[in-house]
Order: C-alpha cells, then structure tokens, then sequence
C-alpha cells in the first residue's frame, strides 16, 4: 500500500533537491579528500625530476595551498609542482585531479614514469569531465608526493586547484559534473535550435544572431571545461583549443553586439549608441580574422587586443543596454537580466585569473549553469518580443481594417471580408445594401464639418445595432455605407433595408437649420446573381440607391430585371425599381 506524503516527508524531498541543486553547483564540497600540501617553483635548463624532488625535500620550493586555486605565473620554460599527501594517508585507489583543466599540457612524474597529461589526449581514459584526471597507480605509497611538471603556455595563469580523492568519490564526482554540464549544454544547445527555427520562419535575423552568440558561448564553455574532449571527443579539435577558444570569445562579443543592438532597439531608444556597437561587432570580426590568418604579427596583435577590447565592449553594451532600458525597452531589461550575471561571472573569473578569490573554485561550474540561464531568459526576451510584433501587427490590422470616425470597416477592410463572404459556401442567396445619407452635404454646411461627423457616427452606431452580428456592415466612403445580408431572401433584405432607413429617420438629426428637414437615408438593394463579384454586386445597389435619390430619397429601391412575356431575362436588363418609402408599412 502506498504511504500517504506527510509534511516532513515532503520537507526530505525538498532538502534532497536542494542538496542535490547545491551538489552539482559546489562540486568541490560534497567529496572528502585527502590533505594536501603544495610547493612549485619554476623550470630551469637542465632540471630533473629528481633534482626537483631534492629542491622540495631541502624546502627550497615555494609552498602553496593546493585545495584553493593556485596561480602559475606564465614561465617561459614551465613550472615544477609537488603535490604532497597529508595523514591520513589513502593506499586504496586514488585519483589526482587539476581542475580547471588548463588548455597547455602537464607532465605527471609517477613510478612508471613521465606520464603527459591533456584534455586533447585521448588515450589517458581516466581524463574526467571538467578536469585533468591521473588515477594514482597501486604501487604508489600513500605519503608519497606526486611530482608535476606544467609545459610552457600562454594559457597556464588559468589557475588551478589540485585534489586526491579515493577513486568511488572520484567518480561520483564526475558524475554529478557531467549531468551539471549535459543539462547546461542541453539547454543552450535547445534554445540555438529554437532560435535558428524562428529565424529562419520569422525572417528575423535577430534570432540568428541569438543563437551565434549561445552557440559560440557553448563553444567556449566546451573548449574551457574540456566537454568537447571528454565526453564529446572531437578530436578534430586537438592542438586548435586555444585558436578555437579566443575565435569563439571574438566571435560571441560581435554576434552578441549584433543581437542586442536589434534586441533591445538600439535605433529608436539609443540610436547614437549603435554605430560603436557596430563598430564592436565589426572590430572583433577583425579581430577573428587576424587570429586565423597565418600571420604571427597579427596573431599576437589579436591576442593582446582581445582583452581590453573584451572589456571595452561589455562596458560598452552594458551602458547601451542600461540606456535602452530607461529610454523605454522593455526587451533591454530582459537582455540585462539575462546578461548581467554572466558578465558578473567573467569578471569574477578575470579577477580569479589575477589571483583573487581563491576560493571561488566554483566559479567555472557557475559560468556553465550562468550560461544555460543567459539562453533561458533571453529565449523568453525573444517570445516576448514576438508576442509584441504580433500584437502590434494586429493592431496595425485593425487600424488598417477600419475607419478611424466610425469605427466600422472600412471600404479595404468591408471589401475584402464581402469578397470572402461571396466565394464562399454553397449557392444561396445573398443582398447587398449601398446606403447613402440624404443632403448630406447640407448638414455639413449649415451646422459645420464637426457635427457631421457626429451625425455620421450616430448613423453608423445606429444601422451597426440595427443589423444582425452576422452581417458585413461597413462603410464604403464619405457618407456611403453598405452592408451584405448573408442567406437573406428579397423580400426580407427589403424588410430590413425599410427598418434602417426607419431608424436613421427616427434618430431625429436635424439636415438643415431649422428641425423641419431630418437627415434621412437612401437604400438600393440588389440580390447577388450567378457571376457577381463583390463590385458588380455593389454597382447595381449602387444604381438601385441613385434611383431612390431620384424618387424623392428616404427610400428603398430594389435593382431587378423585369422578365421578358416569354419568362426569361430581357435582352438589354433595364433598371426596374420596386421604391419603398420608409414610411411605407
Ligand atoms: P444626396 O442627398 O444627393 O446624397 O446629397 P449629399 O449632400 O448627401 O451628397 P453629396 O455627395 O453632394 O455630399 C456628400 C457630403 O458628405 C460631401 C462631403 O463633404 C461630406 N462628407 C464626406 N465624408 C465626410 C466626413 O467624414 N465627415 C463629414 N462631416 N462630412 C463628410
Ligand atoms: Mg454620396
Ligand atoms: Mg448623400
């Protein structure tokens, strides 16, 4: 039988999520690892493991901390490190890991000898996700200090923190990291996808330069964690790391320059602010350029610049973004919520990267998981953005569809729905009402354009309530309006057309100066024949509505062919026009 969840189970629940959600984030403090103590010092010509090993026994090394992360300075020929254990000592099965993985290789010095470990090596299967991994062979004494040699790269003031766990918490480790970082790739990888489907059915190419920046962010965060290695194993990638790393750096600052300045409507709200945004986008395209060219010049010139420009750039949209925002964006607020923590992180990581904040080992995790977000938010930013395109659009349609005075269709709108109305269904009959107020220009003149206009709207409200929902009732210009009674016979489209011309009458509007003369209307009725389109259709009401002019006006006339002795049309139709006063029963 199932137990029924009570309040406290429900409290495990939670706290077990959390605990799981604060796992994946602190990796680092979930796992009990062996002590160490740390010392390094820079490779000189003519160095030997075992001379090292000699240096470090006589204490000539310096010390360092190796569970907070430790920055290298950038040696020209490498650096030596000892990583030594702390009692208690693990003899069971124990993994050394470096993480962050740098980019450049290291050389681990154990009892079978130099051992070089990189994440584009894929021959070393104890390589873990997000780290540099060796699996500490048996015959290695627990106390035994393990001796590192870290090769030249311009990559190695990444600092890095080193750990010796027993290989069961090594791997649960690696576990908890990989699904961390599959769900944050996933994300990411799900929103490019979603933004390249809506770029390219939307044709906004504002989505394109979305899913570019997410993609190359994916790319930096694959490159820099080393997921593009281990699991992904994109050996086509060995020795291209860092080449891939600073193009995809240049690559998302112009691809996110690009995005935000469409984004967050730079034009309208800050347009001065787009042109060094472009300028952005254009400088960093250049500068992907100069990194790819086989030119050393250049490919130097490209590295020194990528940073400053990097900074400039960030300063740069964040202004942008932060101006657009209070000029009205709505969008910018979503690019800042988005964005700013990301930023946040990479400067925290620059900083980390300089030697501050050693502790904040968990800082690259939190760049992942801060990406993931980024694509969340501003996917929502863009769903936003096209429910406002929308809304925009329909309203543009209204306004397009209606007319401003009476707020009744106007001849575009009227003419396009009537023309739907006559296409479709099967053959029934249809009439078309062509209404035109009678001295019209009268009224204007005697009491003024205004009350016109008033006396207009009166009239449309009027005939609007008088005809059913499902009639099309529009109006056609000036003071025309027409109307099509869908499935209505002569007889009762005459009926109907007599009450509108009642209730205008009975609206009482003085046509002239005095009370005497009320404005009044004149109604042609003509039923829809074999052939009609809706303008044959609105020429004969047309007709039939002047020959209720000529017959004196506030009246309905009916357009009909009088049949010939023999019972079919006459040759040359003539108009025949049975009148209706309106105030005829
Ligand atoms: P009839 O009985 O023969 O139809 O005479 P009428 O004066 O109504 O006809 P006419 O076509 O000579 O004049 C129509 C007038 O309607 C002229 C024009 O100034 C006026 N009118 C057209 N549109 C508007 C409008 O939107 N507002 C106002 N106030 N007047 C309009
Ligand atoms: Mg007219
Ligand atoms: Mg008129």
């Amino acid at each position: 039988m199932a137990t029924p969840i009570t309040m406290t189970d429900r409290g495990r629940h939670a706290r077990s999520w959390l605990g799981f959600v604060l796992g994946l984030l602190c990796l680092g403090a979930v796992h009990a690892a062996t002590p160490l103590n740390g010392a390094w010092r820079d490779v000189r010509p003519g160095d030997t493991a075992q001379a090292v090993m000699n240096d470090y026994r006589l204490g000539l090394l310096k010390p360092f901390d190796p569970s907070v992360l430790q920055r290298f300075p950038v040696a020209a020929v490498g650096t030596w490190v000892v990583i030594a254990p702390q009692p208690p000592w693990d003899n069971g099965e124990r993994v050394l890991t470096i993480y962050p993985p740098p980019l450049g290789t290291a050389t681990v010095f154990g009892p079978d000898g130099p051992r070089s470990l990189a994440l584009d090596d894929f021959s070393a299967p104890a390589h873990g996700h997000g780290r540099l991994a060796w699996r500490v062979p048996a015959a290695m004494a627990g106390s035994a200090p393990i001796l590192l040699r870290f090769e030249p790269s311009s990559t190695l003031s990444a600092p890095v923190r080193f750990e010796l766990q027993p290989w069961n918490d090594y791997l649960q480790q690696d576990a908890h990291w990989l699904t961390l970082a599959s769900a944050c790739l996933a994300v990411m990888l799900a929103m490019v996808l979603m933004a390249l489907c809506f770029a390219l059915m939307l044709r906004d190419v504002t989505y394109a330069w979305y899913a570019g920046y997410i993609l190359c962010y994916m790319l930096i965060q694959g490159v820099q964690t080393g997921f593009v290695f281990h699991p992904l194993q994109w050996r086509w990638l060995s020795g291209l790391a860092l080449t891939s790393a600073t193009v995809a750096i240049a690559l998302s600052v112009a691809f996110a320059s690009l995005f935000m300045m469409r984004f967050c409507e730079l034009q309208r709200h800050a347009p001065l602010l787009r042109v060094p945004v472009i300028a952005l986008a254009v400088g960093m395209i250049q500068l992907v350029l100069m990194r790819l060219s086989h030119v050393p010049l250049l490919i130097e010139a490209a590295q020194i610049l990528l940073n400053p420009l990097l900074l400039l750039g960030a300063v740069l949209m964040l202004v942008a973004a932060v101006v657009a925002g209070v000029r009205g964006s709505r969008q910018a607020w979503f690019f800042l919520a988005g964005w700013t923590p990301l930023l946040l992180l990479t400067a925290l990581t620059s900083a980390q990267a300089n030697g501050a904040l050693p502790e904040f080992a968990w800082l690259n995790d939190a760049s992942l998981a801060g990406g993931a977000f980024e694509a969340i938010v501003l996917s929502l930013g863009l769903a936003d953005r096209a429910l406002r395109l929308r809304q925009d659009r329909d309203v543009v349609r209204i306004l397009a569809d209606h007319d401003a005075l009476t707020e009744v269709y106007n001849r575009r709108g009227w003419s396009e729905r009537a023309r739907v109305l006559l296409a479709s269904g099967p053959p029934r009959p249809i009439a078309a009402l062509f209404l035109d107020l009678d001295h019209f220009k009268l009224l204007n003149d005697r009491q003024g354009h205004s009350a016109g206009d008033q006396a207009l709207v009166a009239v449309a409200n009027a005939l609007a309530h008088e005809l059913r929902p499902g009639d099309l009732f529009g109006r056609y210009g000036g003071e025309e309006f027409v109307a099509l009674l869908d499935s209505t016979q002569v007889e009762q489209a005459m009926h109907v057309a007599t009450r509108l011309c009642r209730r205008v009458h009975r609206l009482e509007l003085p046509a002239g100066d005095d009370a005497s003369l009320l404005l009044s209307i004149s109604i042609g009725v003509a039923m829809r024949r074999d052939g009609d389109d809706v303008d044959s259709l609105i020429e004969r009401a047309d007709q039939a509505m002047y020959t209720a002019k000529l017959n004196g006006r506030n009246r309905v006339c009916l357009y009909s062919v009088p049949k010939t002795a023999a019972g079919g049309a006459a040759a040359a139709p003539r108009l025949h026009v049975v009148e209706k006063r309106s105030g005829d029963s």
